[in-house]
């Protein structure tokens, strides 16, 4: 068994196929958490707000138990639980529709008015929030640490790993609906009864017919502010992640003192992954700022402390790909983590094993139900930026 990728829906993959006793290589051409991969960055949120959708919130939780056991078994420190603080603008929006689904499903969820939120975190100044929404038990990530982590436990299962490009799989590769072998850029084989190809932005690369349109590659900047010497009130502990969606911003606190992380969330240019200058832009840090004086604003003379240049691979109506390859039976294609996939990455990934391993109870207990993972051209869904927040622009 070959994955393709070792990111978080390629490692993922590959430990539960290897737990399932597969003898399972992943290839990839950089170390894993590398500093081009889309989940090489130190932090990443995971939270269950999702508007109306169920699945992901149930996914969300599911990921978080898996993510806290791989904490357990690595003995280190892999989620760090801060909350996250939605700010709405109205009653009938995005955060309206995720309390009434959270409660639903019996998430811990809470509607803090204004004045709450104000005496809870005087930090955060309100103007223009109506009210605000609050998971106490989300919080933050520690992605990079993470995918080391799990790479660490699947190599000491018994699973290994080989640093190689792969070129793109042709009809010389496979006959008569299976992929035989999948060809390096140094002309090595990687032979194989099943492959999984888990390449985050390179995806399309990989697959050009397969994916044509169906997945934009996007430059994305995420700001890192120095918090004020001899300030606690914007660490971790002290302040929530937080989240704007009508506004397109989101942030974390500073943990272990990498500095206060804003992102504005709206989609930059097109971009190819190995060729991307990873500097930081003027624009994202004047706009990352400009948030800082409206919402944090004790913050918003502090310096840049550090920056971080990383792509989104979207679909366009932000749902994953995860789908059988159109010709090789034996080929599963996933990606598309549009801006969310990180924290579903434990799922994704037993999902995709119970495909590979043709479970079809598991197969059943995961699916949506719905076919919204299926390869093929989707509708674009309007008013949705990339990783399902609005633009505010
Ligand atoms: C700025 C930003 C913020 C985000 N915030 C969040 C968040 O807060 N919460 C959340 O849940 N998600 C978030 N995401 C999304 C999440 O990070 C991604 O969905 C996820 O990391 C994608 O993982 P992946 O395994 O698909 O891709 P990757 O991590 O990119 O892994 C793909 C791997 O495949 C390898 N590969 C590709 N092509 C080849 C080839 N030809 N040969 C060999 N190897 C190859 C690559 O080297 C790479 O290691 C964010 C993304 C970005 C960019």
């Amino acid at each position: 068994m070959v994955v393709l990728g070792a990111g978080v829906m390629g490692a993922w993959t590959a430990h539960w196929l290897r737990r399932h006793g597969l003898d399972v290589t992943i290839v990839d051409q950089y170390s894993p958490a590398s500093s081009l991969a889309t989940s090489g960055d130190e932090t990443r949120v995971t939270r269950s707000a999702h508007g109306a959708d169920e699945v992901y919130p149930r996914w969300q939780r599911t990921s978080q138990a898996q993510w806290r056991l791989l904490e357990e078994e690595a003995h280190a420190s892999l989620l760090v639980p801060t909350g996250v603080l939605w700010f709405a603008h109205r009653e009938d929006g995005f955060e309206a529709e995720s309390l009434a689904t959270l409660t639903r499903l019996g998430i811990p969820a809470q509607r803090l008015e204004t004045d709450e939120m104000d005496r809870h975190w005087p930090q955060i100044a309100g103007d223009g929030i109506t009210w605000a929404l609050y998971e106490p038990e989300a919080g933050v990530l520690m992605s990079r640490r993470a995918m080391l982590a799990l790479v660490d436990r699947f190599l000491r299962d018994g699973g290994r790993l080989e640093r190689a490009r792969v070129v793109s799989p042709d009809g010389t590769d496979g006959a008569g609906g299976r992929l035989a072998r999948l060809t390096t850029q140094g002309g090595s084989e990687l032979r194989a009864d099943a492959f999984v190809l888990a390449a985050g932005p390179w995806l399309a690369g990989l697959l050009p017919s397969v994916l044509d349109g169906q997945l934009s590659v996007t430059r994305q900047e995420l700001v890192y502010f120095a918090t004020p010497p001899g300030d606690d009130r914007f660490d971790g502990g002290s302040v929530p992640t937080w989240a704007d969606y009508d506004a397109a911003y989101y942030g974390l606190p500073s943990i272990e003192g990498r500095g206060f992380k804003v992102a504005p969330d709206w989609p930059g240019p097109i971009v190819e992954p190995d060729r991307l200058e990873r500097r930081l832009s003027d624009e994202r840090v004047a706009a990352a700022r400009r948030l800082l004086s409206a919402r944090f604003p004790a913050l918003a003379d502090q310096p840049v402390s550090e920056g971080r240049v990383c792509q989104y691979e979207s679909t366009p109506d932000t749902h994953f790909i995860i789908d059988r390859h159109p010709e090789w039976d034996n080929v599963w294609v996933v990606g598309g983590g549009s801006g969310h996939g990180f924290k579903h990455g434990p799922v994704i990934g037993e999902y995709v094993a119970a495909q590979v391993l043709g479970d079809l109870p598991m197969i059943e207990r995961i699916d949506p139900g719905d076919g919204r993972f299926r390869l093929g051209p989707r509708e674009a869904k309007l008013g949705l930026r990339t990783s399902g927040l609005a633009p505010s622009d």
